[in-house]
Formats: C-alpha cells, sequence, structure tokens
C-alpha cells in the first residue's frame, strides 16, 4: 500500500458528513483531492475521509475503483470512447433515477463498462440518498 493516502477522485461520488449531528448526503465533485484516514482499506464498507477539511465517511468501493493517487494522475490514461465523454453525471443520474434520457444513450450506458459501473454506483447513491431522507425527515414517523 501506498504510504500517502491522498487521492483524487475519478468521478463524483456521494459522502456521508455530519451537519448539525445529522447524516447528511453530498456529492464530493470529481477531481476533488481527499485523504483517506486510518486506511489501508479493511474490509468496512465505509472510510472516514478528510474532503476540505471536513470529516466525511465514503464507500470504500468508490475509493478503490474511483480514485487515483496524486502522483500517478498525469500518467493515468482512461480508456473511453467519445459517446462515454459525452454522458455526464446529470445523464447517469436521470438514468438511475428512471427518468427519460435519449434511447441511444441509454442503450449505451447498458453496454458500456465504464458507464454501467457509473449507472450502478449511482443506484447504489440514490438508494442511500432515500434511506438518508427518511432517517433525517423530522421526528420519528412512528
Ligand atoms: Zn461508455
Amino acid at each position: 500500500m501506498k504510504a500517502s493516502n491522498r487521492l483524487v477522485l475519478t468521478r463524483a461520488a456521494m459522502a456521508i458528513a455530519q451537519r448539525d449531528g445529522r447524516n447528511v448526503a453530498i456529492m464530493v465533485p470529481k477531481g476533488a483531492i481527499i485523504e483517506v484516514i486510518g486506511g489501508p482499506f479493511n474490509g468496512s464498507r465505509l472510510m472516514d475521509v478528510n474532503y476540505d477539511d471536513d470529516i466525511v465517511m465514503m464507500f470504500t468501493n468508490d475509493l478503490e475503483n474511483h480514485t487515483e493517487s496524486t502522483k500517478r494522475r498525469s500518467a493515468l490514461a482512461l480508456t473511453k470512447s467519445s459517446m462515454c465523454e459525452n454522458i455526464d453525471d446529470e445523464t447517469v443520474e436521470r438514468i438511475a433515477m428512471g427518468h427519460a434520457v435519449d434511447p441511444l444513450i441509454k442503450d449505451h450506458v447498458a453496454h458500456c463498462i465504464h458507464c454501467h459501473a457509473r449507472l450502478l454506483d449511482y443506484q447504489e447513491w440514490v438508494k442511500w440518498v432515500k434511506i438518508g431522507l427518511r432517517s433525517t425527515e423530522g421526528p420519528d414517523s412512528r
């Protein structure tokens, strides 16, 4: 494992932050520099991360699959088609939420390894946002 835990996010990822004693889902943007606290990855699903001088929790699989070392960043060549480049996070999110998108784009995302992985991550994110909303919305609903 590398000595430095400083990583660059290669795409936007969800984090859980504490705001006024509540867990709140936030998005950490692509390109953000984050520092994993207490690494290396030890099998837990969520990891504490220092992002912008804020301690947040992020998914371990995002940290493993969608980051690169700050040193390796310039050397890394991403193998994406031009179609992939045209599909932004908002589009992936629309598909994950079940909203209408261009059928050509939807078909590409369904079959492209790279884009499909993004979709799966977003579907997990949507699930967690819904859980987060339930747990932070108002008093106990029982
Ligand atoms: Zn693609």
